[in-house]
């Protein structure tokens, strides 16, 4: 294996600490570079040891000089709770920043991997979500400023791609669960464990109907690296997700059942934009990656469940950063 100079952007989130563990572990020089706004140095410190591991803390929206051969673009709040909460630094983490880390692929040469989202397609009236499809986004709500900027970064790759021959890989991912997702940060997995674990009635927003397909971060970054590493010359964009869907309801009954809490579920309002459907169609990543996910949710929730257990034993990591 050829030792690459990698630099990972929000390297210290939920997702970004798996792929920074498993690219360090794989013996590559990776740098984290990190606000530390949603992402925690907890995630990332037992790889502090490791000589070919480095951390960077900086905004992404202020100009960077480094070196890299490959950049994972990851920075940015991911949960709608902590992205709405400084809207406007969302967006210029989006714009800015993607601005900034495209130069550096240019300047070096480097292929260069956005964190795209399945947000880009909005409340979707086509379903499942094909990549061809152009989406059905509110352009001023309260989700416009990841899911606008989310659209932006994805046009100013390609814009670099085109023009100066940058090497892109964009990947769209669908909600992704798993240990290290921030117990505080309001998304639907994370929120009803930690709920149920503490024995707090369970939140569904709206009525429950509306779908989402889970997939687990294991699955997820395997998809990723592929798409860094396997065809030279394909772009993406690429569904990466997990097409089993499930309601909000049955979620939280399947939490409720494996924690075996009598944590009572409860309604509330359900938030603006907030889509009614969403499943990835695979067969592009199944094609171009031989990629599929195979983690059941089951099985995903139960190894979720036991690190919330850990997690929430330590004060440490129960720091809320919204409250
Ligand atoms: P996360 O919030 O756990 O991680 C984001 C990381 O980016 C954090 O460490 C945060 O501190 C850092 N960050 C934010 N703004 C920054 C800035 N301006 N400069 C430097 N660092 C900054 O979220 P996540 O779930 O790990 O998501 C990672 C990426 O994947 C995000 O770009 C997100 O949009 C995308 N994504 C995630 C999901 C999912 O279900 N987890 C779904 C779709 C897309
Ligand atoms: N949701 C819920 N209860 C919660 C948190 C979220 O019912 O405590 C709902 C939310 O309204 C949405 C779905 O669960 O319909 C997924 O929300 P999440 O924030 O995890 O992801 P996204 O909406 O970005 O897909």
């Amino acid at each position: 294996m050829t030792q690459k100079r990698i630099l990972i952007t929000g390297g210290a989130g939920f997702l970004g600490s798996h792929l920074s563990e498993k690219l360090t572990l794989l013996g590559h020089e990776v740098l984290v570079v990190d606000n530390f706004y949603t992402g925690s140095r907890a995630n990332i410190s037992h790889l502090e040891d490791y000589p070919n591991f480095e951390v960077l803390e900086h905004d992404i929206c202020r100009t960077l000089y480094v070196d890299a051969d490959e950049i994972y673009n990851l920075a940015c709040p991911a949960s709608p709770v902590h992205y709405q909460k400084d809207p406007i630094q969302t967006l210029k983490t989006s714009v800015q920043g993607s601005l900034n880390m495209l130069g550096i692929a240019k300047r070096c040469k480097a292929k260069i991997l956005q964190a795209s989202t399945s947000e880009v397609y909005g409340d979707p009236t086509q379903h499942p979500q094909k990549e061809s499809y152009w989406g059905n986004v509110n352009p001023i709500g309260y989700r416009s400023c990841y899911d606008e900027g989310k659209r932006c970064a994805e046009t100013l790759f390609f814009d670099y791609h085109r023009r100066h021959n940058v090497q892109i890989k964009i990947i769209r991912i669908f909600n992704t669960y798993g240990p290290k997702m921030h117990p505080n940060d309001g998304r639907v997995i994370s929120n009803l464990i930690v709920q149920a674990l503490k024995g707090l009635p369970l939140t569904i927003y709206g009525d429950g109907t509306q779908t989402r397909s889970f997939c687990y971060v294991d699955d997820l970054i395997e998809g990723m690296t592929l798409m860094m590493d396997k065809t030279l010359d394909f772009t993406g964009p690429i569904n990466l997700g997990n097409p089993s869907e499930f309601t909000i309801k049955e979620i939280a009954e399947i939490v409720k059942a494996i924690t075996n809490t009598s944590s009572p579920i409860v309604y509330k309002d359900l938030p603006s934009d907030d889509p009614k459907q969403r499943k990835p169609n695979n067969s592009l990543a199944k094609e171009k990656l031989d990629w599929e996910p195979k983690v059941k949710l089951e099985e995903g929730l139960k190894k979720t469940i036991r690190y919330f257990e850990q997690a929430l034993k330590t004060e440490q990591t129960i720091v809320s950063s919204t409250n």
